[in-house]
């Protein structure tokens, strides 16, 4: 075990649970797991002020799954969540971290799709269940029994369900409980509502809360970019292109992580590695040398590895992925702008985690402004820039040294030195895109950040009684045609089924695919308009979980 896994195995959570984290990559746990986890194992009620982005889905799922019995097949554990989207999130969640355990199964219950295969899962033992509370109240009043044996109960974002009105049905869940259960509640924020549940519902809880102490940053440049989740490789590379950066460190969450963007880098040419806490002494003191000696320009880390690293050319800090809470977002930043210098600190954040950026900045007491992606021309100025900045200064002698073999050359070919320079350019910039047209043509389907007042991360996610929060339509990126299917999440389907389907018979690299938005009854996929028809074409006969998947252009008007 690595000395980082120690930070879990502190816990002493089943060893089962232990192999599937360490497994999932995760190197320490993070505040609010450290607090709540000994907590909730320990049985006790509790209240949780987490939002997402702060691990506080592991933060539950691991202590209760600890606490059921797997060989009893019945349900133990209840876990609430707004919508569906999240109770599918949080069901996956407990899956990864139950998948050492045998025989344990988890259920997600949720509106829009048929009552009888819930129950039926639930009846054949399933012992977790992750529920929104409109959907199991259905369930309720066909069977009052149904969760006569649960004696661990989570509200998940407990703020937002009351937002959505689910205030009644929570007290017909309430009633439907043994009254002798652990209940735990988390919530962003604790209006009187939410303390009111609390108090007639909860027995004694303790209060968890990540401690958020005034932090002080100084000399550090902070900037924010909107991105979704799949999203982020070609965003960092984007905005590679624009920043002007000595040595780079960027933060991710997990260890394949570290890997996969690494490789993304050093795949287009940046001088990148990998740094985790798997990783042995002398490499991570290797790879340290390397960045201060300037062999290496960018590393990948996770907090744990990066600890104590302290490299003053570094210039920039991207935190790829969220760090868990505002001090470890100090601590991050605090790589850069070292013995007086400059730095510039990106934060990448995804549409659900914008609740994270504001407590940074409260706790900050700064405003991390909002950049957009560079567009085709800011690229271009860009990679001209660093043409010019890299031949300038071979410009002064060159004529003497290579004159004479220019005439001559100009003279055999037959052409004008313009016509040779520029055959010199093309070989060496690589034939890298410099005009605006080929720029935009490679550029990754990126360049539409979602504007603020729409959420798209959850466009697939309903409450699950009517429509209580309409959405605005998402924006198609450039160069982007949605398409639609009419398989759905009735017939089984999950968005990672259509991601294989396409990217199989299609063809298609990742990159190419867009946004896939399943929903109960049909589904949404952004395709590139460029060659559409043929990939239409192409995909005729291709099926999804044994269904035919009909994709066409999909029209909105
Ligand atoms: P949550 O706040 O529960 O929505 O979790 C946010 C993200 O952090 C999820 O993608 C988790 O997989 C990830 N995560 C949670 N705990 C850890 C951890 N200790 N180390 C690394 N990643 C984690």
């Amino acid at each position: 075990m690595t000395q980082e896994t120690g930070g879990f195995a502190a816990f002493n959570l089943n060893p089962n649970i232990l192999a599937a984290v360490i497994a999932t990559g995760y190197e320490e746990p993070s505040a609010i797991q450290q607090q709540s986890i000994p907590i909730i194992m320990a049985g006790h009620d509790m209240i949780g002020q987490a939002q997402t982005g702060t691990g506080k889905t592991a933060a539950f799922a691991l202590p209760i799954l600890h606490r059921i019995d797997p060989a009893k097949r019945e349900p133990q554990a209840l876990i609430l969540a707004p919508t569906r989207e999240l109770a599918l999130q949080v069901a996956t969640a407990f899956e990864t971290y139950a998948k050492q355990m045998p025989g344990v199964t988890v259920v997600a219950v949720y509106g829009g799709a048929p009552m009888g295969p819930q129950l039926k899962a639930i009846r054949n033992g399933a012992q977790i269940v992750v529920a929104t509370p409109g959907r199991l109240c259905d369930h309720l009043r066909r069977d009052e029994k149904v969760l006569s044996t649960v004696n661990h109960l989570v509200l998940d974002e407990a703020d937002e369900m009351l937002k959505l009105g689910f205030m009644d049905d929570l007290e017909v869940i309430f009633k439907a409980l043994p009254p002798t259960r652990q209940t735990v509640l988390f919530s962003a924020t604790l209006p009187q509502s939410i303390r009111a549940i609390a108090e007639r519902h909860l027995r004694d809880p303790q209060h968890v809360k990540i401690q958020t102490k005034t932090q002080t940053v100084t000399a550090i440049e902070q900037a924010h970019l909107l991105v979704h989740a799949d999203q982020k490789t070609s965003a960092v590379l984007s905005l590679l292109e624009v920043e002007d950066f000595d040595a780079l460190i960027m933060f991710v969450r997990t260890k394949q992580a570290t890997l996969d963007l690494a490789s993304a880098l050093e795949a287009k040419g940046y001088k990148a590695a990998a740094l985790n806490g798997d990783i042995a002494q002398n490499q991570r003191e290797r790879v340290i040398e390397s960045l201060k000696d300037g062999r290496l320009d960018i590393v990948v880390a996770t907090d744990v590895a990066a600890r104590g690293l302290d490299v003053p050319r570094i210039t920039h800090v991207f935190n790829v992925d969220m760090p868990y809470d505002p001090e470890s977002y100090v601590h991050r930043i605090g790589r850069t702008g070292r013995a007086g210098r400059e730095g510039r600190a990106l934060l990448l954040v995804t549409p659900r985690e914008r609740r994270m950026l504001q407590v940074i900045e409260r706790v900050t007491g700064q405003k991390v402004a909002e950049v957009r992606l560079p567009d085709a021309q800011a690229v271009l100025d860009a990679r001209i820039k660093k043409l010019t900045n890299s031949l300038s200064p071979l410009v002064a002698d060159a004529e003497s040294t290579h004159g004479e073999l220019l005439d001559r050359l100009t003279a055999d070919i037959g052409c004008t030195p313009r016509a040779l320079a520029a055959a010199l350019l093309r070989k060496a910039t690589n034939a890298q895109a410099l005009t605006l047209a080929a720029i935009e043509k490679e550029r990754p389907l990126v360049p539409n950040n979602a504007p603020r007042g729409d959420r798209p991360e959850r466009t697939g996610d309903r409450p699950d009684r009517g429509d209580r929060e309409r959405r605005a339509p998402v924006p198609l990126a450039e160069g982007r045609a949605r398409c639609r299917t009419a398989l759905g999440a009735r017939d089984g389907i999950a968005a990672k089924n259509l991601l294989g389907a396409i990217l199989n018979e299609g063809g298609l690299a990742r990159e190419a695919i867009g946004r896939i938005q399943v929903r109960d009854s049909f589904s949404l996929v952004e395709l590139p308009e460029d060659g559409l028809e043929r990939l239409l074409t192409k995909l005729k006969d291709t099926r999804v979980a044994g269904k035919q998947l009909k994709l066409r252009r999909y029209r909105e008007d």
